[in-house]
């Protein structure tokens, strides 16, 4: 029976990361409580921080940016927050430069030879058709600037060639539309700011709405499968320190990734995500370097990026320990030593600098737009849509690659399409 809008309406929510977490904090405020199933014994999902050597830590770099004031509000009503002036970097052949790029400095740093590929290249763009991220950039920047960047850090990124790497990435994810817009700065999605919570990590934002959801979140429950009767769902098996659960329920979002809920259903769907490793190294020594974050370009460093938490709070407390964290996306077995090796390589960290190494393996970090992951994710949307009472939201049960801003208003556009006479009020 559809007991839409009705407060004895029984919710399942599958997965507390922020998606999940947003859902029932939304819900919450409608004055329905909801029964949220999570795998792990904690709360956040991605977007959590745990607590190291002291240091709150993140799950690589996470910062909240968006421009859209109603989802900063609702955020600031969860927990304090402060804005920080971005300050990163990309190294790359043994130099520090500009995030994002820019060719004027690329042709006065890397001498003569780099600057007239560059500016060649650029001069002799071609016109190919756009099937693949490798045909946008090339048609955008020039052979210069994707043999120089734009090549070795797709492959490194998502462990392919960006021929294989569809065009939707480049549409969503490229900081601009030419070279002119580079050297500008002017594209709409490059910030200068950013927030982040004043106290803590980024994980405070989910702690906030942990705290505030009414119902029940149960952790160590690990959902193992969907019961359905003709277009509904009807009950979420799980199961909870070695015992089978089933819940009756009227309503389920799945926040699970797509493969994982398609197995349910009995489908293999063809989506790939991309699979992280996140280094955390612990020195006594006070600051290592004066970014928020850099990229590193290089095809041969296994970083793809690395964070130093202690810049994203006040850079005037002096402190005598930090953390760094390096997110692994090459493939390797020896991802300490690899970071290392980085790191060395940069003069960044001396091997016996560090006091204490963390690794921690991210099997869902990113979904990779591989080409043709259109018709495998038009696939699942036919699959799930079927059940008019389950909605898959969030960045990897729908497949998209967004942040967490984008988790929040996904939630937030799914809860006023369902009860559009329900106003959510704190
Ligand atoms: C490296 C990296 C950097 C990022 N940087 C930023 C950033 O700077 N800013 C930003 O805003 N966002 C950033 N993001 C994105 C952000 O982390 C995600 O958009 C967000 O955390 C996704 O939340 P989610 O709840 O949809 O998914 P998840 O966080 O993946 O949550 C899903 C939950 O479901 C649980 N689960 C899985 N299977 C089961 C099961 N069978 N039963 C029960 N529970 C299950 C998982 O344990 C997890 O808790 C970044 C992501 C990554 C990987």
């Amino acid at each position: 029976m559809n007991k839409k809008g009705s407060s004895d309406e029984r919710i399942a929510i599958l997965g507390a990361g922020i998606s999940g977490l947003s859902l029932g904090w939304l819900l919450s405020r409608l004055g329905k409580p909801v029964t949220i199933l999570e795998a792990t014994d904690r709360v956040g999902g991605l977007a959590r921080t745990f607590e190291w050597h002291g240091v709150p830590c993140d799950i690589a770099p996470h910062r909240l940016f968006t421009h859209d004031q109603e989802l900063i509000g609702m955020i600031r009503s969860l927990v304090p927050l402060r804005e920080h002036r971005r300050n990163s970097r990309i190294l790359m052949k043994d130099r520090v430069i500009q995030d994002p790029i820019n060719p004027i400095e690329l042709i006065l740093r890397f001498g003569p030879k780099t600057g007239a590929r560059l500016v060649w290249g650029f001069l002799a763009r071609p016109r190919l058709p756009e099937d693949s991220f490798e045909a946008l950039a090339l048609n955008r920047y020039g052979k210069g600037l994707y043999d120089f960047f734009f090549e070795p850090y797709t492959r490194k990124m998502f462990g392919v060639p960006p021929s294989q790497i569809s065009v939707t990435w480049g549409r969503e994810k490229l900081r601009s539309s030419g070279l002119l817009d580079v050297i500008r700065r002017h594209s709409k999605t490059f910030f200068s700011t950013f927030h982040y919570p004043a106290e803590g990590g980024y994980g405070r934002i989910a702690e906030a709405m942990h705290a505030r959801i009414q119902g029940e979140v149960k952790l160590r429950a690990k959902v193992s499968g969907i019961e359905r009767v003709d277009d509904r769902v009807t009950a979420v098996h799980y199961q909870q320190d070695g015992v089978s659960h089933r819940f009756e329920c009227d309503r389920v979002f799945s926040t699970l990734p797509a493969t994982v809920l398609g197995r349910m259903f009995g489908e293999e769907l063809p989506l790939r995500f991309r699979n992280i490793q996140i280094v955390y190294l612990y020195l006594k020594r006070p600051r290592v370097m004066p970014y928020q974050w850099v990229y590193f370009g290089d095809g041969d460093v296994v970083i793809n990026r690395m964070a130093e938490f202690r810049n994203f709070h006040d850079p005037e407390v002096e402190t005598h320990d930090t953390v760094l964290c390096a997110e692994v996306t090459a493939d390797t077995d020896r991802p300490v030593e690899d970071v290392l090796d980085a790191l060395e390589r940069y003069g960044l960290v001396a091997r016996t600098d560090v006091d204490d190494v963390l690794v921690l393996p991210e099997r869902f970090g990113y979904p990779v737009y591989d080409r043709g992951f259109e018709t495998a994710k038009a696939r699942a949307e036919t699959l799930f849509g079927r059940y008019r009472n389950l909605h898959p939201i969030g960045r990897n049960a729908e497949f998209r690659h967004i942040e967490v801003d984008e988790d929040l208003e996904s939630a937030l556009a799914i809860v006023r399409r369902l009860y559009p006479d329900a106003r959510i009020n704190e």
